[in-house]
């Protein structure tokens, strides 16, 4: 087995400090600094496949992947090549392209619940819009969520959030106003009696409920058998909508969406991340019915310059080309063989760890715990965590700095790839 190295960081240190003299942090999105994890951030070079480089010239296995976008890797050839395609013929023109359509189409054959589809630019504008929507459409004000989920920065959706909010402790956002707060309800995830009583009482009120159909915000923690489905009864029983959340889940956990792997067809679907292979998109859709009440069909409003981008269309559509049935087969062996590693690290350390899985979303949390919930996330050892994210960075793995985030497996991973991270997880175990 090889030896430890110790990370150089020299020029990316360089980097940040002249980042942080005109950027907040130094970053543009908070956990890339990070700062829960006492580190100098990698200075990104450039990425291939399932490796990225970084400006001190260190090479690291990446289970970030943009944090969720990248399953088919770094500059995937095929990706690469469309991209440029579509630049050479101009890159944004405010006016419709039949990409926009074939995307759509795609879209509308593999998600069940959509029907129509509107493009965004990011997870965030997805969530906000449905938000507005469900809104809109149900002539009501009051949202449901649930504690450590994430769902972008929308003011209605910064309470008791998970991801970078989570990291940092800020789970309720100064700047978001309490008149706003006050129509976002939460409760615990995985909690359908809780759901069940915040509908008794403020049911007729609630437009939606707006839910990661596997939580991976706070970690990732599946929801259990009958979670979905007892939220699909309830919303439909007071006339609310279930909006799922898939900007993480959307082709990553299946070729049809978290949705297609459990079989529960929500009102409206969120989805980012895949959908943009690595450029800007996010997307919202759902039945028809729902959908014509946006503009200019009808007067529910949203917008956006650069909606539906060229380049954003070719690299989205040729990644979800790329993801076929036996894509997903693959990523799943691959996702075994990593799981059944991490777990045999802890087996022979003797270190308590829980480690929940679905598909290439995989979450190894410091805790015996069954981690079912934020709470039971938040019982994980994050001194251990921290340890082992640097040893492992030492070592060439990269992780999200985080430990309330998976690790994403892409199809551009090789077995050895895998191999070689069990050996660097295995290291960073021993003598923790
Ligand atoms: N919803 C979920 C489930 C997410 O994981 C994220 C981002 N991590 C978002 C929404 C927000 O997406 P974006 O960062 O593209 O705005």
């Amino acid at each position: 087995s090889k030896k430890h190295r110790t990370r150089i960081d020299t020029r990316s240190k360089e980097a940040f400090e002249r980042a942080k003299r005109v950027i907040p942090g130094g970053v543009n999105s908070p956990v890339r600094a990070f700062k829960s994890v006492n580190q100098t951030p990698l200075v990104i070079e450039r990425g291939e496949g399932s490796r990225i480089t970084d400006i001190d010239g260190q090479t690291y296995i990446d289970y970030v992947l943009s944090w969720g976008p990248l399953i088919a890797g770094h500059a995937h050839p095929e990706v690469v090549e469309a991209i440029k395609r579509t630049a050479e013929k101009g890159t944004s023109f405010g006016a419709p392209t039949e990409l926009e359509t074939l995307m759509a189409e795609l879209v509308c054959e593999r998600v069940p619940s959509v029907e129509v589809v509107r493009m965004v630019n990011s997870g965030t504008e997805a969530t906000m819009s449905a938000l507005r929507l469900a809104r809109g459409f149900t002539n009501r004000s009051k949202i449901l969520k649930f504690e450590g989920s994430y769902h972008g920065h929308a003011d209605s959706l910064l309470i008791k959030a998970g991801s970078g909010v989570a990291t940092l402790g800020l789970p309720d956002s100064p700047g978001v106003p309490k008149s706003v707060a006050a129509h976002t309800l939460t409760v615990p995830y995985n909690d359908l009696e809780s759901v069940k009583l915040a509908f008794e009482r403020y049911g007729e009120e609630i437009a939606a409920i707006i839910v990661e159909p596997i939580a991976g915000n706070m970690g990732v923690v599946p929801p259990l058998p009958g979670f979905l489905a007892g939220l699909r009864e309830v919303t439909s029983n007071y006339g609310s909508l279930l909006i799922f959340d898939e900007v993480m889940t959307g082709f990553r956990v299946h070729l049809n969406c978290a949705q297609g792997l459990y079989g529960i067809t929500p009102d409206l679907t969120c989805l980012g991340k895949v959908i943009g292979g690595g450029l800007p998109v996010g997307a919202y859709g759902g039945r028809r019915e729902i959908m014509d009440k946006m503009a200019p069909v009808g007067p529910i409003y949203q917008a956006g310059t650069l909606s539906g981008n060229p380049l954003a269309m070719a690299a989205g559509y040729t990644t979800l080309k790329l993801m076929t049935e036996e894509s997903y087969r693959l990523l799943e062996r691959l996702s075994v063989r990593l799981h059944a590693g991490l777990e045999r690290n802890a087996a022979e350390t003797g270190i308590p760890m829980t480690i929940n899985r679905v598909g290439s979303m995989v979450c190894p949390f410091f805790t015996d715990k069954h981690v079912i919930n934020y709470d039971l996330a938040k019982t994980a050892n994050t001194e251990r965590f921290r340890t082992v994210f640097r040893r492992l960075l030492d070592n060439g793995v990269n992780i999200a700095p985080s430990p309330f985030e998976g690790w994403f497996v892409s199809i551009a991973h090789s077995v050895d790839d895998i191999d070689e991270t069990i050996e660097a997880h295995r290291a960073a175990m021993l003598k923790l």
